[in-house]
Order: structure tokens, then C-alpha cells, then sequence
């Protein structure tokens, strides 16, 4: 699949160039659906013929032959069919791995706000249960609508070499049953939509309930959280009667319709019997050419729904693809290999929202500092007052919208996003392990990392004592159905897979502050450690933590208030002061 597709195409032309790498696949598939159509076609002519020529001659050698054609021709049928349904779904399910990772590709490309503005669990769900319904209408969309509209054609074209008055009675009765049918199965399908909701809304209770089991006990509100789901459980079960209630008349409607049209046939096939115009042998093709008519209905009907479903489905996948990847590179961007480490911000202003008229929720404007190679800055402030966003803007997880950021003097658009995270490390209060083994979870810091790198970086962000009592060492699978990490084992490994990336510039967000102060102080040295030779850039909960920075840094709400050293700021007076006195001030208490 070209990752390069344009996908602002008419929703259609896209969903056609899916198909476009399975075209034999798909075009044999289209032809086994036609020989299916075909031998539905030809049995009720070959039984006319048979009742019209061979009884009535008493030829039993050849009934005999022609019944053997016709077994022969169900077993040509079957073997149609086994194509249609194997490899029909099996392309199904090659177009839908396409899709799944251009989405994936997509995903991984997209910037940091869309995920502040997606709820995982949506983004899953666009992933897995969209995407199947749009499967389905893959594959049997095109051989629907083909093997339907070919048996329909083709019974209308040869009933009426047979009687033309039957072929017309059956033209204007058909279309119209179809009408109903797909009619009544929007009702059906709307009730079926509501029970899904219902069924999701469950589920998401259930979650919530579940996860937040310990708080209900701890207020013992179990009754009320009974309470709440007896609501949705009764919602529930009154969704799925009206859906059951729906189908009942469909199927029951569709039932009536069906024994009406072969009853209106052998009435009209007796009236133009008794006239003389027609022959018993005619009438019971016509009968079974009817019988040949309920699967096409059928499958009319399903491609009616599937195509709703499954192109609302394509349709939220194409908006996922719609959406511009994250700050591409410019053509001029080149990318940075040896950097030393100069880091300066200049007039730097950033909100987070495009709206103009948001203009006071800038949450930096005209922020300039700057650091020179290996030096320590440390971030202090209130909460919220925009430390991790002056951070953030560094590897440009958000762009900004005035000013300019430079390393060694180039500003950070004119590197490659790729070579500039290179060398940029973050460490953040919360850790993400991914589902593995520690030792992978490591080497997440570099890939391609051997063993005994990976040692030495645990062993410098001192985990590795930890990992070898572990029952499997580095082999100890983490992660929701792994072993239990402690936040400071969570913190040193994230802070091993950086001594591993081993980035020139180095970002630590309250790094320690989810930690107590015994585990923060042996997690402090390791952090020591790997600031070392690094430009750093400290955000610190504790302001002990940071005395010995190079320059200090306080921001608020709007930008930098104070900088200088630890004495000078001290000296000074104003909010770094009141800060420390403040800390100081609990400490002595908690002392
Ligand atoms: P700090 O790290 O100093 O506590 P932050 O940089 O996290 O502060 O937040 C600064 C301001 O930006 C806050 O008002 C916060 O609500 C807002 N903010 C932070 N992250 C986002 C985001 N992803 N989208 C929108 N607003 C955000
Ligand atoms: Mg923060």
C-alpha cells in the first residue's frame, strides 16, 4: 500500500483503491459469483425441459443423463461456492490488514494534542469494530449486489420467454417487496443500534464499577453502585425486547411476502393454464425461478445494510487518515548528529488552542532563557504554571506560535523531528512500561542495544540489583499481567533506558515527585548521574532537589517572573522565596 495516498479522494475512489493489490483475487471472486448465479439460473430450465421433452417421450436414458448433469452441475456449484466464501472473506480480510496498518501507520504519525482530544478507547474501537464492519462490506458488498442483480436479470429475461405476463407481474411485485424489506430492516437496524449502545454503556459502567470497587467499599456505597447498574441493566434488557419485537415483524413480514408471491404465481400460472396458455412444465419453472428469487432478496437486502454500516465505518476511518500527521519536515530541515548542547529559548509564546479569540490562554508569552552546553536549568513554579509546556515544546511534541527555539544556534524547525528527539531524553513522573520483559522494556531506549549495554545502563540507573531478584531477572515479564513494579524499580528503568539513548539534552519532570523522600534520594543520585555532561533541564517538586542548578527559573501562570541562582534568588526575595520558605516551613513541621 503507497503510504503516500491522498486520501482527501471521494470516499468511494479510496474505498476502490483497496482492491486495486487483490484484483486477480478479487475479479475470480467475481466470477465464481456469476457461475453461482448462472447455475441457479439454468436448473429450472434444464427441469422445464426435462418435464416438456424426456417424461412425456418416456427417454429414461436420458432423464437419467440429465439428472446426472444436474448433480454434476450442484457439484461445479459447490466448488464455486467454497471459492466464494473462502477466499471472498480471506481478501476481506487482506483489504482489511491493509487498512488496519495504513491506520496504524497514520496513528503513529499523528501529534500530541490529538491524543489530548481522543479517548483511547474510541480510537481502539475506530481500529477493531469499524473496521470489521467495513470487512464485510468489502467483500460482500461487490458479490452481493452482483449475484443479486444477475439472478434477478436473468430470471426476469428468461420467465419472460416462458410467459411475459408472469415476467411483468413479477417486475412490478419484486422491486416492491425489496422496498419493503429494506424498510422494515432500517427499523431493525436502528433497533439494533440502540441495543449496541445500550450493551456499550453497560460495558463502561461495569469498568468504571469495577475499577473503582476500592472507593465504593471505602464509602460503602456498594447499594448505590447496585443502584446504578439495576438502571442500565434494566435499559438493557427493554432495548433488546424492542429489537427482538422489530424483528418479529420483519421476519414474519418477509414470511407473508414470500408465501404471497409463490401463491400469486401458481394463481396466475393456473388462470393462464386453464386459458391454454401456458403448460404445467412452465408453471413449475416459473416456481422454481420464484425459488431462486428469495436468496437474491435476501442478499439485496444485507448489502443494503452493510453498505450503511460499513461505509459510516469507512467514513470514520478515511477522517482518521484525513487528519494532517504531526509537523512534517520542512524540506530544508537537515538532520543534527554531533550536538553539543546549547539550548536557547527566544520570545517564546504558546497556547495550546488555535482560537485567536483564546488569545489570554497563552500559556507561555515571550519566554527567553537560555543554557549553555552541559548546563543545569531548573524549572520551579505553581502547578499549572506551564513547566512541562516549556519542556514539551523542546522536541517539539507542540509547535510554537511565536519566537523561536534553537540548538547550537539552528533553530528546531529546520532539524528533522527524527535526529532532534534523538537527542532529547525525557524523564517524567509517570512511567509507561510497555507489555514485555524488562529487558525490552530497557532496550526501549535504543533498539538495537546488546546485552551487555543494556547491563550497564541498568546497573548505572542502579535497577540492575533489583532485576537479578527478580524470578526471571531481565527476562521477568512487566506489565498488567506481569510482575508488580514499585514506582522508584518503574522510575530507574525509564532512567536506565536513557543512559541507554544516551541524548546530549535531557529532560527530567518531576521525576521523583510520585516517589517518597527515601526512594527519591536513591533515585536522586542516579539522576545525578545521568545529567552528567548533559544539558538538563530539571522541573522539581522539591526545591531541595534543585539548589545546586545553574540558574533557576520561575514561572507562573504567564511566563518567567524570576531567574538567577539559588543565593540570588534567595536574596532577592518575591515567589521563589515565599516558595522555599513555604517548603521549608512543612518540612520542619513534618520533622
Ligand atoms: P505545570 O507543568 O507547570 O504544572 P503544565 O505545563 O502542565 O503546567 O500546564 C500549563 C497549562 O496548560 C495549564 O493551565 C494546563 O491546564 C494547560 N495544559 C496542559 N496540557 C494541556 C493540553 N495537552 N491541552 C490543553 N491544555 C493543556
Ligand atoms: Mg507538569
Amino acid at each position: 500500500m503507497p503510504s503516500n495516498y491522498d486520501y482527501r479522494k471521494p470516499l468511494l475512489r479510496i474505498f476502490a483503491h483497496f482492491y486495486r493489490p487483490h484484483m486477480k483475487l478479487f475479479l475470480a471472486d467475481m466470477f465464481c459469483a456469476a457461475m453461482i448465479s448462472g447455475t441457479d439460473l439454468v436448473f429450472p430450465m434444464m427441469t422445464k425441459y426435462t418435464m416438456e421433452k424426456l417424461l412425456p417421450g418416456q427417454l429414461y436414458k436420458f432423464f437419467f443423463i440429465m439428472a446426472g448433469c444436474m448433480v454434476l452441475l450442484y457439484v461445479f456449484r459447490m466448488g464455486f461456492s467454497f471459492f466464494v466464501t473462502y477466499w471472498g472473506h480471506a481478501m476481506g480480510t487482506y483489504i482489511e490488514a491493509d487498512m488496519r496498518s495504513d491506520l496504524f501507520n497514520h496513528l503513529q504519525k499523528l501529534p500530541f494534542s490529538y491524543y489530548d482530544n481522543n479517548r483511547t478507547g474510541q480510537i481502539m474501537s475506530r481500529a477493531t469494530t469499524d473496521l470489521f464492519e467495513v470487512t464485510e462490506l468489502t467483500h460482500h458488498g461487490p458479490e452481493d449486489l452482483f449475484i443479486s442483480l444477475l439472478t434477478l436479470g436473468g430470471s426476469f429475461f428468461l420467465i419472460s420467454t416462458i410467459r411475459w405476463e408472469m415476467a411483468i407481474v413479477l417486475m412490478i411485485l419484486v422491486p416492491i417487496m425489496i422496498a419493503v424489506a429494506i424498510f422494515s430492516r432500517k427499523s431493525l437496524q436502528n433497533a439494533s443500534r440502540r441495543v449496541k449502545e445500550r450493551t456499550a454503556e453497560i460495558i463502561a459502567n461495569l469498568e468504571s464499577s469495577v475499577s473503582g470497587v476500592r472507593t465504593a467499599k471505602a464509602f460503602t456505597n456498594e447499594p448505590h453502585e447496585i443502584k446504578k447498574f439495576g438502571v442500565g441493566n434494566e435499559n438493557y434488557k427493554n432495548a433488546r425486547k424492542a429489537y427482538y419485537k422489530t424483528m418479529a415483524y420483519f421476519q414474519s413480514q418477509i414470511e407473508f411476502m414470500t408465501n404471497f408471491l409463490v401463491v400469486l404465481v401458481i394463481a396466475l400460472g393456473g388462470f393462464l393454464i386453464m386459458g391454454s396458455k401456458m403448460t404445467l412444465p412452465d408453471l413449475i419453472a416459473c416456481n422454481l425461478f420464484v425459488a431462486a428469487f428469495l436468496q437474491p432478496i435476501r442478499r439485496m437486502q444485507n448489502f443494503v445494510e452493510q453498505f450503511s454500516t460499513g461505509i459510516a465505518g469507512f467514513n470514520r476511518f478515511v477522517e482518521i487518515l484525513r487528519i494532517k500527521p504531526e509537523i512534517a519536515d520542512s524540506p530544508s530541515a537537515r538532520s543534527l548528529d554531533k550536538i553539543r548542547g546549547d539550548v536557547e529559548y527566544k520570545n517564546v509564546t504558546f497556547a495550546y488552542t488555535e482560537d485567536e479569540e483564546a488569545k489570554d490562554h497563552y500559556v507561555l508569552s515571550g519566554v527567553s532563557l537560555s543554557i549553555p552546553a552541559g548546563g543545569t536549568l531548573a524549572l520551579v513554579g505553581p502547578s499549572g504554571g506551564g513547566k512541562t509546556t516549556l519542556c514539551h515544546l523542546l522536541p517539539r511534541f507542540y509547535d510554537i506560535h511565536r519566537g523561536s527555539i534553537t540548538i547550537d544556534g539552528v533553530d528546531i524547525k529546520d532539524i528533522t523531528l527524527d535526529s532532534l528527539r534523538k537527542n532529547i531524553g525525557i524523564v517524567q513522573q509517570e512511567v509507561f512500561l510497555f507489555a514485555g520483559t524488562i529487558r525490552e522494556n530497557i532496550a526501549y531506549g535504543r533498539v538495537a542495544a546488546s546485552e551487555e549495554e543494556i547491563i550497564a545502563a541498568a546497573m548505572a540507573a542502579e535497577i540492575h540489583e533489583d532485576i537479578m531478584e527478580m524470578p526471571q531477572g531481565y527476562d521477568t515479564v512487566v506489565g498488567e499481567r506481569g510482575i508488580k513494579l514499585s514506582g522508584g524499580q518503574k522510575q530507574r528503568i525509564s532512567i536506565a533506558r536513557i543512559f541507554l539513548k544516551n541524548p546530549p539534552i535531557l529532560i527530567l519532570d518531576e521525576a521523583t515527585s510520585a516517589l517518597d523522600s527515601a526512594t527519591e534520594f536513591k533515585i536522586q543520585r542516579a539522576l545525578e548521574e545521568l545529567s552528567r555532561g548533559r544539558t538538563t533541564m530539571v522541573i522539581a517538586h522539591r526545591l531541595s532537589t534543585i539548589r545546586n542548578a545553574d540558574q533557576i527559573v520561575v514561572i507562573d501562570g504567564r511566563g518567567i517572573v524570576q531567574q538567577g541562582s539559588h543565593s540570588e534568588l534567595m536574596a532577592r526575595g518575591g515567589l521563589y522565596a515565599e516558595l522555599h520558605a513555604a517548603q521549608f516551613g512543612m518540612m520542619e513541621i513534618a520533622g
